[in-house]
């Protein structure tokens, strides 16, 4: 049985064949297709966009196919920048531009909690088969902090280990992150598919 990883970033494509070698599945992902076109984010949460993904990608390669999203949620700010991560500085921002906004933004906030959660969608070309999801709590640093990692990890400190992600070895940040806790969930809901189909 093929799963197509509906994602062209190649961290992540690495970081869920790992995590689902014990399955018997080949693997592919969007760099191998490079004819689907991307598809466009433009739901109103990460669940939408990741059901969006994996069914659109579905159709166009006749394939099972996963696809994920994930947003950081800071409760002072009402759970911005949530859906809107990739895009928090303006529709080109780098990950430097995102992280001195949000700095900037909690400059004077004492309530720094925020969560990372990622969601992911399975579907065939017929449809929707489910979702499953992970979270990991933490708080907004005051200043970036560490040197490993992308996106918002030098600002990010996890409650559990007390580091920034961008300070914790990636095998540290796999046993914590929010994306690994949502593909532990994903074995189980691709197992029974797959045992059914
Ligand atoms: P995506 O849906 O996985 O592309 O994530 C959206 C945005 O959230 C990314 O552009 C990153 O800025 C941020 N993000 C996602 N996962 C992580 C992570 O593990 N650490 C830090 N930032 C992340």
């Amino acid at each position: 049985m093929k799963l197509m990883i509906a994602s062209k970033n190649k961290h992540k494509i690495a970081e869920i064949k790992d995590i689902l070698s014990d399955l018997k599945l080949e693997v592919q992902n969007a760099l191998d297709f490079p004819e689907i076109p991307d598809v466009i984010e433009d739901r109103e949460t990460i669940e939408g966009n990741a059901i969006k993904k994996a069914v659109e990608v579905a159709k166009c390669t006749g394939l099972l196919t996963m696809a994920d999203d994930t947003g950081l949620f800071v409760e002072a700010l009402q759970g911005e920048p949530g859906v809107y991560s990739a895009r928090y500085a303006g529709e080109k921002a780098t990950y430097k531009d995102n992280c001195d906004k949000m700095l900037n933004e909690m400059k004077n906030e004492k309530n720094r909690e925020a969560h990372f959660k990622t969601v992911i969608a399975l579907a065939t070309p017929a449809g929707l088969i489910g979702t499953c999801s992970g979270k990991v709590m933490g708080n907004i640093t005051e200043i970036e902090i560490g040197a490993g990692g992308f996106g918002y990890d030098c600002i990010f400190r996890a409650f559990e280990t007390g580091k920034t992600f961008a300070e914790m070895s990636n095998s540290e940040k796999n046993k914590i992150s929010h994306r690994a806790r949502a593909l532990k969930e994903f074995i189980p809901l691709i197992t029974s598919y797959l045992k059914i189909s």
